[in-house]
């Protein structure tokens, strides 16, 4: 079994684990009313707003945005946490985005519903052997996905998002740079096939997006021929082959916007749907199918950790003494850097400095 296969046996246990622990009824209609005044009240008393992903659950996302707090990807998360002036930021998703919000706001206090929310990514990648790994490849430039610890986001030269992967290493491969890029393969392999950048790939995936199934996409095609096939790019090449879009979480709901096709269907986390809902009400949009033939399950695209983000949780948050998001000075100095970098390069890109033509 290769090193990978067995972080995802490993990774999988664990999955299953906090989903033994997490999995709760849905609450009844006043008792959730109730729950969300109580949160808004806390947040107004503690100065706190919340920033959520776009992978937590509707109740949640509606909270954050009811509440002046944000919905969004991990870049936007990032900043709009460093920009906010409330003390404290509640980040609902998982732990790499507190880590990226302590980091970036060190002086904010930063508050998790429970720090036991991480990812694969973060999982498959740690510090010590990356840290080897870029070691063993001085002349390389190191690119890492936000997806990472803070330890490993220190050794980087930059730190990038899905949603400007393409642009930082185009720009970096047109100044013939090389790269170890880390740590999901599928962006990676996507990323390097769109650039044709000289990369180094760490060995890891997403347990949500690599699930999606290419034969399963094909079937849907066949019930709904005219549906838009949108697709986030931590997904397997076969699937990536299949997209009328490829895109991070935002392009995923700007493309679903503007394409003209009525019905589309999905690649990335279900949470999204509530966004693309909202953002496309008069579209029907079918979750991409997951699992294979003969499963119980068509579509499990649902992430295990950003799913314990319930509302009971963001109740307690301010009540418990273990979910705080530490991140050591010297560490949170490191990789401050990289994340300005992304930061600035982002802005450039929005002013148009710099970028993909
Ligand atoms: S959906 Fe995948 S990449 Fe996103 S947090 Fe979950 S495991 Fe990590």
């Amino acid at each position: 079994m290769s090193i990978a296969e067995d972080n995802l046996v490993r990774i999988r246990e664990q999955v299953q684990g906090h989903l033994d622990r997490t999995t709760q009824a849905r609450l009844a209609p006043a008792a959730e009313q109730q729950l969300i005044d109580q949160i808004k009240t806390r947040l107004k008393k503690e100065n706190a707003v919340i920033v959520a992903h776009y992978y937590t659950s509707p109740e949640v996302q509606a909270l954050a945005e009811s509440s002046g707090g944000c919905v969004s990807d991990s870049l936007e998360m990032a900043r709009f946490g460093r920009d906010h002036s409330a003390e404290t930021l509640v980040v609902a998703g998982v732990r790499f985005m507190g880590e990226t919000a302590k980091i970036l706001t060190p002086d904010k206090r930063v508050l998790m519903p429970t720090l036991e929310a991480t990812c694969s990514l973060d999982l498959g990648c740690p510090a010590d052997e990356f840290v080897e790994f870029c070691d063993a490849h001085p002349d390389r430039e190191v690119v890492v996905y936000a997806n990472t610890s803070a330890a490993v986001k220190a050794r980087a030269d930059w730190v990038v998002t899905s949603s400007i992967a393409l642009d930082v290493v185009e720009h970096l491969s047109d100044q013939g740079k090389k790269i170890i890029w880390a740590p999901d393969r599928h962006l990676g392999s996507y990323v390097q096939r769109e650039t044709g950048a000289d990369m180094l790939m760490w060995d890891g995936a997403c347990i949500v997006h690599e699930e999606f199934k290419a034969r399963g996409i094909l079937d849907l095609k066949q019930v709904h021929p005219d549906a838009a096939v949108l697709v986030h790019p931590e997904s397997p090449a076969s699937v990536i082959d299949l997209a009328d879009h490829v895109g991070s979480t935002t392009q995923i709901i700007k493309a679903a916007q503007s394409l003209p096709n009525k019905t589309l269907i999905v690649a990335t986390d279900h949470g999204i749907f509530y966004q693309l809902q909202k953002s496309a009400p008069d579209k029907q949009f079918i979750i991409a199918p997951t699992a294979g033939q003969g499963a119980t399950c068509r579509s499990c695209a649902n992430c295990p950790w950003m799913a314990m983000n319930e509302l009971e949780s963001l109740a307690r948050v301010f009540d418990r003494d273990d979910n705080e998001v530490i991140v050591d000075a010297e560490l949170g100095v490191a990789a401050m850097k990289p994340l300005n970098r992304m930061l600035a390069f982002a802005q450039e890109l929005r002013k148009g400095v710099v970028g993909r033509a």
